[in-house]
């Protein structure tokens, strides 16, 4: 504490960790200094943007959903200034050879899809009304008792595997249940009620999206934490951080600068944050560190000599012979027309960080992205400007069927310094989207008084909310 002041200080300027630094700045009455560390040399963490020759990409098919609360569509509305567009969804999903709608919409899989898919899915679904299945435990027997054997085994069940690198009895229940939100005949049936007319939920079937692209949404964040006093830092490397007799903290960085903090809020993977600390944790809990493990990814990108390559904003592709899991072309997400003459392309590639495609050069996955597009039945028929990879080691928290007690361990542990708080999608190891990660940051910093008091109380119960998040595609 300095001139009555305390020091607050984030790690990390993703979405969480930079809303919450401007809710803080935001509150006059709350004698703090504000600091936003961030290892990359821009904002925006997972959520952040770029431009290439004209056209601007997300890190992946990024969209704002209509589920964001209205408190923080309106601060993002203002923040943006009339940037934030209100758009249809617009995306297919490959089955059986052909292109359906997505997300899914039960009637039109009926229409198109293969009489014995559809007799299949009526079968099981049937039989659901009749018997329960038992208490699951793994991501298959959630959805396996839910939905039954045809839907899963042509869909849920090869794209789990190819997101997360695991087969779906090696992963935890939880993983359905948080992540898949029509996991059962019931809720799917909800869907359909609610597409007619009369009973459709608002924002149902639309999406909103920044104009100049994703990213914009951490940029305008991080120009009002700097509007409003904060201090945001990038490009720092945190070597170590050390707990005070007090429960402070001092950050070491590389060159040997320190910065003290009488409070610090981490939004970084858990793992490291865990690696960071000091003294270093006991033989048990960095056992856990090594056991908990996210899946990484290649984003690919490939720029066409074409204004479009397809009409649809994303394409999603269970198959497992298929490299990518998704397809975006940015562009459309904001029907743009300009630049004309190119689009850019985004590919997705779930992948473990050392793996085949991880080591791979960017012509090396041009060449697989092309030609498993054409298999797609997607054919590039134009020329391909420029092509380019991102590798991004922590994209989703695996969650095998050890991870709960893992994470417990490295809870229990990190929980033992009172003025370490963690929140984020990495913070928390959760798959939580952007609006989730905001609302984190809304709550957590309602915890802290005008004084500088936290109450581990509150944030205890905002943490049991967060718990039932359920993310959206
Ligand atoms: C492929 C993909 C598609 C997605 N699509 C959507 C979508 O359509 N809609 C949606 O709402 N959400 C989507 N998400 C989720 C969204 O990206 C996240 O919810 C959001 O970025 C989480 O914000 P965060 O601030 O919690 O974490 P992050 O964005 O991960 O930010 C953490 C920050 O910490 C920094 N950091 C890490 N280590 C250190 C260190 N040692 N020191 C300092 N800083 C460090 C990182 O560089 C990063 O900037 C998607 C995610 C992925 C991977």
């Amino acid at each position: 504490m300095e001139n009555g002041r305390i020091k607050l200080v984030v790690l990390g300027a993703g979405p969480a960790g930079l809303a919450l630094a401007m809710k803080w700045l935001q509150r006059p009455s709350l004698k703090a200094d504000v600091v936003v560390l961030e290892k990359a040399d821009q904002v925006g963490g997972l959520a952040a943007g770029f431009e290439q020759e004209g056209l601007i990409f997300d890190y992946g098919s990024h969209r704002l959903h209509p589920s964001t609360s209205p408190e923080i569509l309106t601060e993002l509305h203002n923040l943006l200034a009339g940037d934030l567009l209100d758009q249809p969804r617009y995306g297919r999903i490959r089955l059986f050879d052909r292109f359906v709608q997505f997300p899914l919409k039960p009637l039109e899989l009926v229409r198109k899809l293969p009489p014995a898919f559809v007799a299949g899915f009526l079968r099981d679904s049937l039989v659901k009304l009749f018997r329960t299945g038992g208490a699951p435990v793994s991501f298959a027997d959630v959805l396996m008792n839910g939905l039954g054997k045809t839907f899963c085994e042509s869909f849920y069940f090869p794209y789990a595997e190819k997101l997360w690198g695991l087969p779906p009895e090696q992963i935890a229940a939880v993983q359905a249940q948080r992540r898949v939100a029509a996991n059962s005949f019931w809720k799917m049936a909800a869907k359909v009620l609610y597409k007619m007319p009369g009973l459709k939920r608002p924002g149902a079937g639309r999406f909103f999206y920044p104009a100049k692209g994703f990213g914009q949404i951490s940029r305008v964040l991080a120009q009002e934490v700097q509007r409003l006093g904060g201090s945001l830092r990038t490009h720092v490397q945190i070597e170590r951080i050390e707990e005070q007799t007090d429960g402070s903290w001092i950050l070491h960085q590389q060159g040997g600068a320190c910065l003290q903090a009488d409070m610090l809020f981490s939004t970084i993977p858990l793992t490291v944050l865990t690696r960071l600390i000091r003294p270093v944790a006991p033989a048990p809990v960095m056992q856990a560190v090594e056991a908990l493990r996210f899946r990484a990814m290649v984003l690919h990108y490939v720029i066409l000599e074409t204004d479009q390559f397809t009409p649809y904003d994303a394409h999603y592709f269970p198959q497992k012979d298929l490299i990518f899991s998704r397809l975006s072309e940015p562009k459309n997400y904001r029907r743009a027309v300009e630049p004309r003459g190119r689009t850019g392309l985004c590919l997705e590639i779930p992948c473990d960080v050392d793996s085949a495609v991880w080591n791979q050069t960017d012509a090396e996955i041009t060449a697989r992205v092309l030609a498993d597009l054409h298999k797609a039945g997607l054919p590039v028929r134009c020329r391909v400007i420029n092509s380019f990879s991102k590798r991004l080691p922590f994209i989703y928290p695996i969650y095998d069927l050890a991870f709960a007690d893992h994470l417990q361990t490295l809870e229990d542990h990190l929980n033992r310094f009172p003025r370490l708080i963690r929140l984020g999608r990495q913070g928390l190891f959760v798959h939580d989207n952007t609006h989730h990660t905001i609302e984190m940051a809304y709550k957590a910093s309602g915890c802290l008084d005008d004084d500088g008091r936290w109450s581990a109380e509150q944030w205890q119960r905002h943490l049991h909310s967060f718990a039932q998040n359920v993310v959206e595609d």
